[in-house]
């Protein structure tokens, strides 16, 4: 038996008078999907915030492959091999589908937006090797015929598909996603499902917040549910229906609000 991948144990974190985390102790095998759920306001985006140092937690631990990540910048975290999304999909605007894969290959995160682009221009003309293996996630993504425009311009489905193109480039151990099927249409929606299902088979693990229930079913072995905060099951998705907690907490919620 391995230690587990990342491990988080009583993680708190308030703002103001919330307590947007409390308590929050769960861990994460290597090689699994696990589907982090739960009512809006539960505070799923504020873990995913916390182990990906985008937040500082109050208190608690956060370990990563064995080390812990207290203090650690997102540009460091992100450099162990640990990739998050937003549910709003980031990406470099005025550089090019093919420019904002390469740097995500390349691991610039530390650097400034503009030591970026001229990284990236000096990219162009120097590292043919890389723009190859660009080449194949662009293909893999369905991103070839978009590769000169400017990320700025994609749609918001599209935005999403580099998303993912740059996580494949990246090339992390962990993936945290963060409702990536939030306001995509039903065909974006299975390309996304099966990416999912590329990068386990790839042997990444991934952590995947979603509203969109069938698709935590189908895609995670284990299932985290949050609820005020607190960590109230965890197990495979099908022990879940009858965990009156749960069922508690997702009366009365709509489900098609992220
Ligand atoms: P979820 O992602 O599960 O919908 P969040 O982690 O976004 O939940 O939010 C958990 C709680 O913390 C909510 O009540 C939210 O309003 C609050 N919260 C999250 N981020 C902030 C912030 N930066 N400042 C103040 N309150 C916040
Ligand atoms: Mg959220």
């Amino acid at each position: 038996m391995s230690a587990p991948l990342l491990e988080i144990e009583n993680l708190t974190k308030s703002f103001g008078g919330i307590h947007a985390v409390r308590q929050c102790t769960f861990s994460v095998p290597e090689g699994q999907v696990v589907g982090l759920i739960g009512p809006n306001g539960a505070g799923k985006s504020t873990v995913v915030d916390l182990v990906s140092g985008f937040g500082r937690p109050d208190s608690g631990s956060i370990r990563f492959a064995g080390q812990s990540l207290a203090g650690k910048r997102p540009d460091v975290i992100s450099r162990l091999g640990l990739i998050r999304t937003f549910q709003t999909p980031r990406e470099w605007r005025n550089l090019t589908v093919m420019d904002n894969v390469l740097l995500a290959r390349r691991r610039f995160g530390s650097e400034s937006l503009w030591r970026s682009m001229t990284r990236a221009r000096r990219l162009r003309r120097e590292e043919e090797p890389d723009r190859a293996a660009v080449r194949a996630i662009l293909e893999r993504f369905q991103l070839m015929d978009l590769r000169n425009e400017f990320a700025v311009r994609l749609s918001g489905g599209q935005k999403r598909l580099l998303e993912f193109a740059r996580i494949a480039a990246a090339e992390p151990h962990l993936i945290i996603l963060d409702e990536p099927m939030g306001g995509v249409n039903p065909v974006l929606g299975a390309r996304i499902g099966e990416a999912v299902g590329q990068f386990a088979q790839e042997g990444r693990t991934v952590i995947v917040v979603e509203h969109n229930l069938p698709f935590i079913e189908k895609t995670c072995g284990q299932v985290v549910v949050m609820d005020l905060g607190e960590v109230i099951a965890q197990g495979p998705f099908s022990g879940l229906r009858d965990n009156p907690r749960v069922v508690e907490a997702y009366l009365g919620m709509d489900q098609s609000h992220g």
